[in-house]
């Protein structure tokens, strides 16, 4: 949070990668090389998401832990191969930080699983989680408080600050369109709704909250009212864009419907006839990320936080296009620089 309000007052902009736990041990090994290579770009932070229903808990407590040491263990692997004056150069020229964030939600978790978790990551030296609620199981339409568990994020949120004081920096989801739960059909959601949600909002804050992360949008002029909502019912701290690059038509159509995001006219008119063309979806999605970070940094947000759903090249060209990112700052000797032509799609 620091940094975050730091690059808002010297106007030097940041970014952060989001990642999901992949169902293989051979996508978690494809996942880490990809971390790899996107965190030599120097991200002011990285986060893994919680399975929905809690399904991925040991695979995303794995993650992170093996996310926060990640610079370590490259350090440990590339002394076997360089000597270790050079590799220490080349780490401080090239700004190289993991600061691991883990989602955590209350869908089927009792409060020890939920100390587990945070036990687990804190004697790991991770200082960073995002406390949600969490969507209901697979199968069920509305989410159940566990046994024992916690019935929404503001509960998990005054748990850790009870438990941990101030160890844990916590972020919390914040929705610009307001949460899909008070969004009905067509019609989209009340003021009062709206209002209603915001107010929450601020009580997860109050609680304890130092930074909000927001809901996948694709109009960026609802994000910015959502900020100027916020700072009107008194919500002071960093609230940072989530951005979801589109990598395919079907994809976005699956997200968007499931988080009930509005399409602006302009992006359906633009996708309409390039839907089956997988290459122009996505050089449109590179498009309209730059275009819409380009706005928001305008506006004086300077943070972004890329949904990277795992992948690297919408997210890596968005920032080269916004001059966030400059390739030829990797120093070559770096052992987990590639060669590459992520830029390319
Ligand atoms: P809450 O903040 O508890 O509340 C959701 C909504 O319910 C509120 O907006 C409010 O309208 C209403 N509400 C709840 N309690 C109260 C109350 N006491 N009083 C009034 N209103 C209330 N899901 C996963 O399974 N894993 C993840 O890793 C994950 N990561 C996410 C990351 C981000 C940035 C976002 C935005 C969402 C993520 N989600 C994830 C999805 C999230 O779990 C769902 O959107 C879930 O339905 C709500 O979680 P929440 O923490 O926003 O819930």
């Amino acid at each position: 949070v620091e940094k975050i309000r730091a690059a808002e007052v010297e106007d030097m902009p940041l970014f952060s990668f989001e990642y999901f736990p992949p169902r293989t041990d051979e996508g978690v090994e494809n996942l880490f090389e990809r971390m790899e290579r996107m965190v030599s770009y120097g991200p002011s932070f990285c986060d893994i998401t919680w399975g929905a229903g809690g399904s991925t808990a040991d695979l995303t407590l794995d993650i992170s832990n093996r996310m926060q040491n990640m610079i370590l263990d490259l350090l440990r692997r590339s002394i076997r191969i360089w000597s270790s004056i050079w590799i220490w150069i080349s780490l401080a020229s090239s700004q190289v930080c993991v600061e691991t964030m883990m989602h955590l939600t209350c869908t089927n978790m009792p409060v020890e699983k939920i100390d587990h978790a945070l036990d687990t990551i804190k004697a790991n030296g991770i200082q960073n989680v995002l406390a949600l609620r969490g969507d209901p199981p697979h199968g069920q339409d509305k989410f159940v408080q566990v046994a024992g568990g916690f019935a929404c994020a503001l509960d998990l949120v005054q748990h850790i600050r009870a438990k941990y004081g101030d160890y844990f920096g916590i972020t919390v989801a914040g929705y610009p369109e307001a949460h899909p739960d008070m969004i009905q059909g067509e019609e989209g959601v009340s003021l009062e709704g709206y209002n209603n949600d915001l107010t929450y909002l601020k009580r997860k804050v109050d609680a304890g909250a130092d930074l909000i992360v927001t809901q996948l949008f694709y109009d960026t002029d609802i994000f910015l009212k959502f900020v100027n909502d916020c700072r009107q019912i008194g919500i002071t701290c960093p609230i940072v864009p989530g951005i979801m690059p589109i990598n395919n038509y079907k994809g976005f159509v699956r997200m968007t419907g499931f988080c009930k995001t509005k399409i602006p006219d302009e992006v359906k008119a633009a996708l309409e006839p390039i839907k089956d063309n997988e290459e122009a979806v996505k050089a449109y999605g590179i498009h309209l990320g730059t275009e819409m970070c380009r706005k928001i940094l305008a506006n004086g947000i300077k943070t972004l936080h890329l949904y990277t759903l795992n992948m690297e090249k919408s997210a890596l060209a968005i920032l080269m296009n916004l001059g966030l990112i400059d390739e030829s700052k990797i120093p070559r000797s770096l052992p987990w620089r590639r060669p590459t032509n992520v830029f390319r799609v």
